[in-house]
């Protein structure tokens, strides 16, 4: 090796060993710094963790009152905002309000009473409610067996469709069919989404409790909000018409009124001049002016405020009134539009608590159920 080339090899071997070393150094500073990240993170999250734990004591000794105050409400936001998102923190308090409301939601009394039905012969027809029993018997129509009144006996021999196939006669435990929970509270859950089963024909209805069935609030929020997805997209193929089209002068007029009576201690002078300048003129329009050296009172922007925006669209027709006229006529689309909601319900909860007899091919309208 000349001189030169040993020269040039050690250049180079100095070089690497600084450039290793500078690495060297530059992960050290990156593990430091990355540890003193996690440091303020876990600091955070703690912060965090204790204000939710203090926010949840003081919600659990408010558990007793439904309504929250707007002041509370805001203190709530204020405490939680210096840590969170906006958009995290309205879904919390969505579901604090929604949690605080399941008690007035929830059902006051069980679903099922399951009191047995038997035809003059001693056949078993059906599990009906207390309600409906009592009217037989009120109406001499039927009489309590034993002493508990847990089962009537008709006194005539009923049409074959008072039948109901196994589903009918099955004992229905008052418990959630998706999870099993008996404890928590308990909702009604339509498996046709209410508004569409509202608007079919009676025969589609009335005896069909086949599709109303138990969930506990957890698995309703989440079966409910499924549902609202696909009732959107069942509905966007119609493209229905909106509603309300804006008036855009009113909205405008509006924004500023709403603008000075709530914020004009907030709002920069050169922006409050031109909202009054808005305001000024609308009155002028309407003929209602206001003297230029007057102020523009209270009253008056509430006035405003107060006047709808909103035009209705005269050919509005709502989304579930499309859906259902489509199918409406035909027996075939109403069955497999049934049967879809029903095949959604069990592809989307997966219920493991079914009561005996219930069914994606169960009848979908009360004069086509099994009479066996
Ligand atoms: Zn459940």
């Amino acid at each position: 090796m000349s001189g030169k080339q040993s020269i040039v090899f050690i250049a180079a071997g100095a070089m690497m060993l600084s450039v290793w070393m500078m690495r060297r150094e530059s992960k050290k500073k990156s593990t430091s710094r990355k540890k003193k990240d996690q440091k303020q993170r876990d600091r955070q999250v703690d912060i965090v963790s204790k204000k939710a734990a203090e926010i949840a004591m003081r919600a659990k000794s408010k558990e007793e009152e439904t309504e929250v105050t707007e002041q509370e409400e805001s203190n709530y936001k204020s405490e939680w905002s210096e840590h969170l998102p906006g958009h995290i923190l309205r879904e919390q308090y969505k579901e604090r309000r929604r949690k605080e409301k399941l008690p007035m939601l929830a059902m006051k009394s069980q679903m099922y009473d399951n009191i047995t039905m038997f035809c003059p012969e001693g056949r078993q027809l059906s599990q009906i409610s207390s309600k409906k029993a009592k009217w037989y018997v009120q109406k001499q129509l039927a009489t309590w067996i034993g002493e508990d009144n847990k089962a009537i006996k008709l006194t005539f021999e009923p049409k074959a469709r008072s039948d109901e196939g196994d589903y009918g006669r099955s004992l229905k435990q008052n418990i959630c069919i998706a999870c099993g929970d008996g404890e928590k509270y308990q909702m009604r859950f339509y498996i046709v989404p209410h508004v569409y089963r509202t608007l079919f024909p009676k025969r589609y209805k009335t005896h069909m409790s086949h599709d109303v069935v138990l969930l506990c609030a957890d698995c309703h929020l989440k079966m409910g909000t499924a549902a609202n997805n696909r009732m959107n997209e069942i509905e966007d193929e119609f493209n229905p018409q909106q509603r309300f089209a804006t008036n855009q002068r009113q909205y405008k007029v509006r924004s500023a009124a709403l603008a000075l009576l709530n914020w004009r201690h907030k709002i920069p002078e050169q922006k409050i001049s031109v909202h009054e300048a808005t305001v000024r003129q609308y009155l002028t329009e309407e003929k209602t002016p206001i003297p230029e050296n007057d102020l523009l009172t209270n009253e008056t922007l509430q006035r405003i405020i107060d006047v709808d925006y909103r035009i209705e669209n005269p050919n509005y027709i709502p989304g579930p009134v499309l859906v259902v006229n489509s199918i409406v006529n035909d027996q075939e689309k109403m069955a497999d539009f049934i049967r879809s909601w029903r095949r959604f319900f069990v592809n989307t909860i997966h219920p493991r608590f079914l009561p005996d007899g219930w069914s994606i091919e169960y009848a979908v309208a009360c004069d086509e159920k099994p009479t066996a």
